[in-house]
């Protein structure tokens, strides 16, 4: 056999396998309700439109993301009038996206459905495949912005023009932000904080739905609950800075910024803040205890139990997913030193980044670190004022419409309320009195599809799952 016949019997095996994997696929999508073909088309061309456009800080443009957006909704007959491009003074490529739909009842506030259209930074030779480009491959789109958060934006965008064809009007109106800059903390463009500030009028609402939330998937496809995130963390960065005279570096001293520094670092990640639950962390922890099994299924509920046992805590921080929930963690993001080859280093910097518990003081974490990194030459400073968020309460009508349109697409699952690990925009809103809550519909694993990191990636059946979830929920939540 030549070796080019080897290659080509090769080739068709994995198109086989693709082509098997794609109907696979489609049984699994098949079962859950989805939005009609051609609404399912119109959502892939605008999500592979919105990806393809790069939205980074440092070459990206949300301008330009945000005007192809505008551009969909204008040609799906929104009025001129309710397509709102806001574009913040001195930064041109941050522009943000504002659509309503008036509802009947002028007396009742609208929703808002908030995505943000920026992303975090990805450089194509660390990536298997160029992260502008949407790869659809083994089930998942790959790509950056594929989950975090232009999936979001894309449904919001289909979903209002499909409800446009449907002359649907609601008795609640519905406002969509696409927003830029989330990504980016702290930032003078943050389009939330902007539109806040500046057209408060036009964002206004009772509640607003938003990322954050991911259902949980197991390996094997097995969905586990649908959620609905309540609550986040604070982000709060330090800088850790040692200065030193420094000298040549044929004359080493025991004093040196670089080994003062590591050293700090090395004990900052021996440590770990205590556990400290909230009442979402408890429901959660004590409902995952039900659908885990063996030894962590009974160390959750211990720990919902507020056991104070250390073989449990123990076992728990080998598992990130679950201990980073129970605690505050901070860790090392960016590291710089040293001016010359031949020089003791004058200066040596950390970044630290911190995810503070809701619930605890961020002075408190302050003073922690500083025991932590037991060295007074460690200049600890924090590098912007943090942004507290305080929980959204879980109201009936949350809860009943989410289950309601749960039971309809997976019938039979539960609805968890969560705490994010992260931070999102929705601590601006919970803040100026719009509560928010992170509902997606969109079903990732433990992983959380990569986001931030290489290869950031969306199963294809997620997308098409969010697109009828968020279509139905939004029609629920706006029908009276
Ligand atoms: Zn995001």
């Amino acid at each position: 056999m030549k070796k080019g016949e080897l290659v080509k019997i090769k080739l068709i095996g994995i198109l086989q396998c693709i082509a098997m994997y794609c109907s696979l696929s489609t049984v699994a999508i098949s079962q859950t309700p989805l939005s009609p073909q051609s609404d399912q088309a119109l959502l892939r061309g605008i999500y592979k439109e919105l990806v393809e456009i790069n939205t980074t800080d440092s070459v990206g443009s949300c301008t330009i993301a945000a005007e192809a957006m505008s551009k969909h909704l204008k040609k799906a007959g929104f009025d001129q009038n309710n397509i709102n491009l806001i574009i913040p003074d001195g930064g041109p490529k941050k522009g943000n996206l504002v659509v309503t739909i008036k509802g009947k009842n002028s007396l009742l506030k609208p929703i808002l459905l908030l995505a943000h259209i920026d992303v975090v930074e990805a450089n194509r030779e660390d990536w298997e495949r160029d992260p502008f480009k949407l790869i659809e491959e083994n089930g998942n789109f790959y790509a950056r912005g594929a989950a975090d958060d232009k999936s979001m934006a894309a449904i919001y965008v289909a979903n209002l023009m499909r409800m446009k064809a449907e002359n649907f009007i609601p008795q609640r109106g519905i406002v969509m932000a696409l927003t830029c800059d989330e990504e980016k903390i702290p930032s003078k463009f943050n389009g939330v904080e902007y539109l806040l500030k500046n057209h408060r009028t036009l964002i206004d609402a009772e509640f607003a739905i938003n990322e954050g939330a991911d259902n949980l998937v197991r390996s094997d496809g097995t969905k586990v609950f649908v959620a609905v995130m309540a609550s986040e963390k604070v982000f709060q960065t330090y800088t850790f800075e040692v200065t030193n005279p420094g000298g040549h570096s044929a004359r080493p001293r025991k004093d040196n910024a670089i080994y003062d520094l590591a050293r700090g670092l090395v004990n900052l990640g021996n440590f770990a803040f205590p556990v400290q639950l909230n009442e979402v962390t408890k429901a959660y922890l004590e409902k995952m205890s039900k659908f885990e099994t063996g030894q962590l299924s009974q160390d959750l509920l211990a720990i919902s139990k507020n056991t104070d046992s250390k073989d449990v805590f123990t076992r728990m921080s080998d598992n990130p997913y679950y201990d980073n929930l129970l605690r505050t963690t901070c860790v090392a993001t960016m590291l710089s030193a040293g001016h010359a080859t031949n020089a003791l280093p004058q200066r040596a910097k950390a970044t630290v980044n911190c995810r503070i518990l809701p619930g605890a003081s961020v002075e408190e974490v302050y003073q922690t670190l500083q025991k932590v990194v037991a060295n007074d030459k460690i200049k600890i400073t924090p590098d912007h004022e943090a942004v507290k968020s305080p929980p959204s309460p879980l109201t009936p009508k949350i809860m009943n419409t989410v289950s309601s349109v749960t039971e309809q697409l997976f019938p039979g699952l539960p609805v968890v309320p969560t705490m994010i690990v992260a931070t999102t925009d929705g601590r601006f809103l919970n803040n100026a009195g719009i509560p928010t809550y992170g509902i997606t519909g969109m079903f990732k694993d433990a992983n959380g599809g990569f986001i931030h990191g290489l290869n950031e990636r969306l199963p294809v059946s997620s997308l098409f799952e969010g697109q009828e979830f968020l279509y139905r929920l939004t029609k629920g939540l706006v029908s009276e």
